[in-house]
């Protein structure tokens, strides 16, 4: 049974998505889920990008040990160093340096000939090996590079030390077939393939990359480079999920594995849902509400008498958990701690003090608590980022024959202030009113509100994208009270543009 590594991107590529940064202690809960998950190297970030990016590659080194974890950078000796510094404390590091190989990428973006890519492709790997001697390449662009030249750079960079040697389908542009050839054709013209790992990367823009990813894997490649729910940019990246359950379920066919805890990925998918406010489509491979719903009768009865006659797995495979039972105002704070655990999260002590809290309240409120209560108000109190922006006190009036005004009450920077303003509802009164406390010039690109759990006491959810400056970011809140949840979003997409502002 050959083993294939599992490289995890949805801290680095997926956070690439479109308003789906997340501040440092979401990243370190990510990282940690990600070591149960199993995944065998987590890529941590771009150290150079900026100081957030360092800084959590450098707390993820710190605390998340026992697996391998990897920094990105460009073939420049700045950005090793800086990588090499971020990842100092790992047990097990691994630094990850990258330049274009295709014509397009050579000629209009790098303005290099050929040669000098390959100089400086092993300049770049000789360097980082000074600090490790895990030390992966990677031809960015590699599929729409020369095939040959391929052969020659992969044989270079493996020569200057490179361990894994990665070939990214950068644009999303290779199909199956192709891609297998192209793996194939490098395992069989590089004379010292056998010293490095073969690594694929691929992107969705055709809707291809998990099967381009399978297709590499028959034909050599010994590395998946993917995301937890296909975040990534663009169209995303190949999904973790369908990658190692694929070969988990036709293993009759791959003949490969994986060190992945498939109980896990239920999991970890919605803890990538939460923290990023990316939500999965219902009818998502392995991981969508769907997945494992039967509809048709005849589908229903067929499982009912023989689960296989329908279903290719089950849904605890992938940690659905069985157990549905509620919570509720006279559940304790162990039973309310070990539910927490089995939804994914690892807080600390004080963490599940406040969570606790807001729980008891909630409880107050509604009558049942929900596994999909419970990772809102974790997401909302919780892992709440540093906040330059905080909601004190709402009200607001409005009625058929009224016109809808607010009263908000805020601490910007440490003052309090308060203002009433008129307008075209309630929702949009109280946004209004958030704007002239916060002055934002941010613009609303997108509102969504949904029930998380059925009836009328349900959590109303609130997910806003904002946008200013070239930032996009995504803001949710929670709430009983829909129009106190739509606040809560609006305040927390301002803090993550916050947060953005400082970064830049
Ligand atoms: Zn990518």
């Amino acid at each position: 049974m050959r083993r294939i590594k599992i490289f995890d991107t949805t801290l680095r590529d997926g956070e690439q998505s479109p308003g789906a940064s997340m501040n440092v202690d979401e990243k370190i809960q990510v990282a940690k889920q990600l070591k149960k998950l199993g995944v065998d190297i987590i890529e941590a970030g771009f150290p150079i990008a900026s100081p957030g990016d360092f800084e959590a590659v450098n707390r993820i080194s710190k605390e998340v040990k026992g697996i391998v974890v990897a920094g990105l950078c460009r073939a420049r000796d700045e950005d090793i160093e800086r990588a090499a510094e971020a990842l100092k404390p790992a047990e097990q590091k691994r630094i990850h340096t990258f330049i274009a190989t295709s014509d397009i990428h050579l000629k209009y973006k790098l303005r290099m000939d050929r040669d000098q890519v390959i100089q400086a492709a092993v300049k770049a790997v000789k360097k980082a090996k000074q600090y490790t001697d895990d030390v992966e390449f990677s031809a960015e662009d590699a599929t729409r590079s020369d095939w040959d030249y391929l052969c020659k750079i992969t044989e270079e960079v493996i020569k200057a030390g490179a361990t894994t040697v990665n070939i990214p389908d950068t644009v999303g542009y290779t199909i199956p077939q192709e891609y297998g050839e192209l793996i194939e054709y490098l395992m069989n013209k590089v004379p010292n393939i056998d010293k490095a790992t073969i690594s694929v990367h691929c992107h969705n823009d055709l809707g291809l990359a998990v099967a381009n990813s399978l297709t590499a894997i028959l034909k050599g490649a010994g590395q998946v480079e993917c995301t937890i729910n296909g975040i990534g940019e663009r169209a995303g990246n190949a999904a973790l999920e369908e990658i190692v359950m694929a070969l988990k379920v036709r293993n009759d066919f791959f003949k490969a594995d994986t060190g992945i805890v498939t109980q896990e990925i239920y999991r970890t998918s919605r803890l990538i849902s939460k923290i990023t406010g990316m939500v999965v489509q219902a009818n998502k491979a392995i991981v969508g509400a769907n997945a494992f719903a039967h509809e048709a009768g005849i589908h229903q009865d067929g499982v009912l008498k023989e689960r296989t006659t329908y279903e290719i797995m089950r849904p605890e495979d992938i940690g659905i958990p069985s157990s549905k039972i509620v919570l509720g105002k006279h559940s304790g704070r162990h039973a309310f701690k070990k539910r927490l655990e089995e939804l994914g999260f690892s807080l600390t002590e004080e963490e599940i003090n406040r969570a606790f809290e807001r729980f008891k309240k909630l409880a107050d409120q509604k009558k049942y608590i929900f596994n999909e209560d419970i990772e809102a108000l974790v997401s909302d109190e919780v892992l709440r980022i540093a906040e330059v922006y905080q909601l004190i006190d709402l009200e607001v009036a409005s009625g058929t024959k009224k016109k809808p005004t607010a009263t908000v009450k805020m601490k910007i920077n440490g003052d309090e202030k308060e203002i009433t303003v008129s307008g075209d509802g309630p929702v949009d009164s109280v946004y209004r009113a958030i704007t002239e406390l916060t002055g934002s010039k941010a613009e609303l690109n997108k509102f969504e509100i949904k029930a998380i759990t059925g009836g009328t006491d349900a959590l109303g959810e609130v997910t806003v994208i904002l946008e200013e400056g070239g930032h996009t970011v995504r803001g949710h809140g929670s709430d009983t009270d829909i129009i106190v949840a739509s606040a809560k979003a609006y305040i927390n997409a301002l803090n993550k543009l916050a947060l953005k502002n400082l970064k830049t």
